[in-house]
Formats: C-alpha cells, sequence, structure tokens
C-alpha cells in the first residue's frame, strides 16, 4: 500500500514519493521535475570496502612518487603532489599552495579515512562509534575531494610541456589513475542509500502522520520527516543534521557569494595567472592568452578543454546562478524543469574550473630551471581560485525547491525560509 512505502523527497522541487522496489540497476527518477532520486543497487559493503582499502594503499603511492619527470638542458626536476604545493609556497602563493593541499590531499584523504571507520565495522555487522555524523561528513566531502580534476590537470601539463622538454610519466600518475578508477568503482558498489536504512529506517508515509503536515528532507542521509508547527531548530532524527523545510536566507547567501564570485571574477581575467620565464624573457599569461598560447601551439583539443573549464564553466555558472535567483525572485512560473536542470549543471561542472590552477601548481614545481626555464604563478591565479571556490558555494547556497514553490513567492518571503512543503494526503 501506498502509505507503508518509505517516504522519499525530491531535493530539487521538494515532491514527495513512495519508494517502490525496483529491479536492480533500474534508476527512480522524480515525477515533477525529472532529477534521478535513487538507483536500485545490489550494494556490497564487503567490495566496497575492498575498494576503499585499495584506494587507500593507491593514495600513499600517489604521494610518495613523483608523477612527471621535466628534463631540459641537462638539469632534471620532479614533480609530487606535495611538492608542487611546497613550490606554490616558496613563490609566496601560499593561499594557492593551501587551496591545492585541501583539495587533493587533505579532503579526500580525510573521506577516505572516515569511509574506513564506518565501512570496516559495519561489515563486521557492528556500528563504530560516530558513525552517523562521520558517514554523514564523507559524503558531504564529496564535491570538494578533486582527486579526478587534479588527474586531469596533469594530463594538461603533460601535453603543455612534451614539446618544450623531454617528459617522463612517473609511478604517481598510475597510482593516481589506479585510485580514481578504485573510487568511482566503490561509489558504485555501495549504495549509500541502504547504509542508511539499515542504520535506521526510513520513515513511511504512514509515520509522517496527518496530510498537510510540514515535511523536510535531511539533506545529509535523506531521511524524510514531518516537522512541529514552528518547524525550527528540528534536527534529523537519524544523522543530527538540522533540517530545513527550505534552506535557510538560501536567496540573501546565495547573492552575497554570487556577487563575491563576480566582483573577483575581474582580476582573475585580468591578472596574469602565471609568468613564464625562458632565457632571460618573462611573459606573463592571463587565462585568455593561456589558451590562445594553447591554439597558437597547435593543441587545439587541449585548448578547448582548458577553455571549456576556465572559461564557459564559470561564466555558465556566474550568469547561470544570477538566472535563476532573479527568476525565483520575480517568482516566475515558467520552464520550472529546464530551470531545475540548469541548476543540476552548474552545480556538478563546478569543480572542474580547478584544472587551471592545479595545472599552474603543477607547472611550478616542474619547470624551475632559474634564467632557463621558469613558471611562477601570479596573482590572477588565486582570484580565479576563489571565484570557482565562491560559486560553488553559491550554487550549494541555493535552494532549487523554490523554483517550485506556489504560489509565486514574493523576495520578501524567499529571502526568509520560503514556502514550505505540505505532503498530500
Ligand atoms: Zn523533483
Ligand atoms: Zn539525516
Amino acid at each position: 500500500m501506498e502509505r507503508d512505502r518509505p517516504a522519499f523527497l525530491c531535493h530539487h522541487c521538494g515532491t514527495l514519493h513512495g519508494v517502490r522496489r525496483l529491479p536492480f540497476g533500474v534508476t527512480a527518477s522524480c515525477r515533477t521535475c525529472g532529477a534521478v532520486l535513487y538507483r536500485e543497487r545490489r550494494s556490497s559493503v564487503e567490495r566496497a570496502l575492498a575498494l576503499t582499502l585499495a584506494a587507500a594503499v593507491l593514495f600513499v603511492v600517489a604521494h610518495a612518487f613523483p608523477f612527471l619527470t621535466f628534463s631540459m638542458e641537462g638539469s632534471t626536476r620532479s614533480g609530487t603532489i606535495l611538492g608542487s604545493a611546497a613550490a606554490l609556497w616558496a613563490d609566496d602563493s601560499w593561499a594557492l599552495a593551501v587551496v591545492v593541499v585541501m583539495l587533493v590531499t587533505v579532503i579526500p584523504l580525510g573521506k577516505l579515512g572516515l569511509e574506513l571507520w564506518v565501512l570496516l565495522p559495519l561489515w563486521k555487522g557492528r556500528v563504530a562509534p560516530g558513525t552517523f555524523r562521520l558517514f554523514a561528513f564523507a559524503d558531504k566531502s564529496k564535491t570538494w575531494a578533486m582527486t579526478e580534476v587534479y588527474l586531469l590537470a596533469v594530463l594538461v601539463a603533460y601535453v603543455k610541456l612534451s614539446d618544450l622538454a623531454s617528459i617522463t610519466v612517473g609511478p604517481a600518475l598510475w597510482a593516481f589513475a589506479g585510485l580514481i578508477l578504485c573510487l568511482a568503482a566503490a561509489d558504485n558498489i555501495l549504495d549509500r542509500r541502504a547504509v542508511w536504512w539499515r542504520l535506521q529506517p526510513q520513515n513511511t508515509m504512514r509515520a509522517l502522520g496527518r496530510p498537510n503536515r510540514v515535511v523536510a528532507a535531511c539533506h545529509t542521509c535523506d531521511q524524510v520527516v514531518a516537522l512541529p508547527d514552528d518547524g525550527h531548530g528540528y534536527r534529523c532524527p537519524r544523522c543530527t543534521a538540522v533540517l530545513h523545510a527550505r534552506k535557510p536566507r538560501a536567496l540573501a547567501r546565495s547573492w552575497a557569494l554570487l556577487l563575491a564570485a563576480a566582483v573577483l571574477y575581474v582580476p582573475a581575467n585580468i591578472l596574469p595567472v602565471m609568468t613564464v620565464t625562458s632565457f632571460g624573457r618573462a611573459q606573463a599569461d592571463t587565462i585568455l592568452s593561456g589558451v590562445i598560447a594553447l591554439v597558437e601551439a597547435g593543441m587545439l583539443p587541449v585548448a578547448l578543454l582548458v577553455f571549456f573549464a576556465s572559461v564557459t564553466v564559470p561564466l555558465l555558472k556566474l550568469v547561470g546562478l544570477g538566472f535563476l535567483l532573479v527568476s525565483v525572485q520575480l517568482g516566475w512560473t515558467g520552464k520550472r524543469r529546464d530551470r531545475t536542470r540548469l541548476y543540476r549543471i552548474i552545480e556538478q561542472v563546478g569543480r572542474w574550473s580547478m584544472i587551471d590552477i592545479f595545472m599552474i601548481a603543477i607547472l611550478a614545481v616542474l619547470v624551475d630551471l632559474g634564467e632557463i626555464a621558469r613558471i611562477e604563478p601570479g596573482p590572477g591565479a588565486l582570484a580565479f581560485a576563489a571565484v570557482v571556490v565562491l560559486t560553488m558555494l553559491a550554487a550549494r547556497a541555493f535552494e532549487p525547491r523554490l523554483i517550485w514553490d506556489r504560489p509565486p513567492i514574493s523576495t520578501k518571503k524567499a529571502s526568509a525560509d520560503g514556502e514550505p512543503l505540505r505532503h498530500p494526503a
């Protein structure tokens, strides 16, 4: 019966669904906005654990060995991940060094550690202390663990340097590729929904009580809860995250972050992101002139990739998110599905803009041969990294369910909590 099914709330439009068992491999999408709700999978904690352990070993190898070795005029330089951050630090770009270390080393390592902490006991049928909070935290850190973006940056750096000098691929690059495969496979095998439901069953439609109460879904574990009438300060009974029918002050926060990003977008594009010195002659490159240089060197595919990641994606995020914010504030009711889709794209592609920053970090450590050849980060790089991080935060602060709230909400109301959703009878 419909009311005995576990309840599931779409995060993109707020429609309440009763979960049915589907055949394995089948994906359930939202009937209102088309977003993917969940996929029925044969979850295996055992296999996911094995892959996570393998990933942890590869993570150490990827950090211990050089990923590229650069030889020119009889001098040789090897680049490791931490070495590239240290090179930024030495060039007085300590803020960039911190960004690189956080996104490539600290956050991915933390996520691996937390997952092992939760999965190892779970495999033996036990629940480790702090499991609920830590598993939630591991899930949240996913957007900020940029291992695969870094690998792509290494490949771009490889192509860029290959006609300047002789470049050898080191063991860390293979370890990195293996690491990404293991992480992707572990992610695919472990059904996080099944793990959460095993830790504490999902509420059924019946458990939500009388119709017309305000319901909210936990942003972390997807538990669906009927909120008490005041609805504030209520926590998820499963993972203890604070629950909101709508993200609080979503529009104000998203606007503030987006405007800060838009302001920094100007220096990010005008100031040089790196300075290339070769045989005593220094040349400063902005993002766009870097792309043009790639085209002139005949590296069209790489130029297109960098153009897409560094020019198209940040612009899409600034303009697209600005459009979504305006459309919600004006209470537009048209093209809701398309606007939700635009939001999903903005949310997913944001992290790939970091390619340029990682590439500069890699070039700075490899090409450091004094007056013969030297690459240093410029002030534009930090501004650009800030634009990427701020637009990612702005997208996260935005509340896509405001697109679907009806009747159209006034600006005043939208800047508070928006219209709460009432679940159907
Ligand atoms: Zn939906
Ligand atoms: Zn929760």
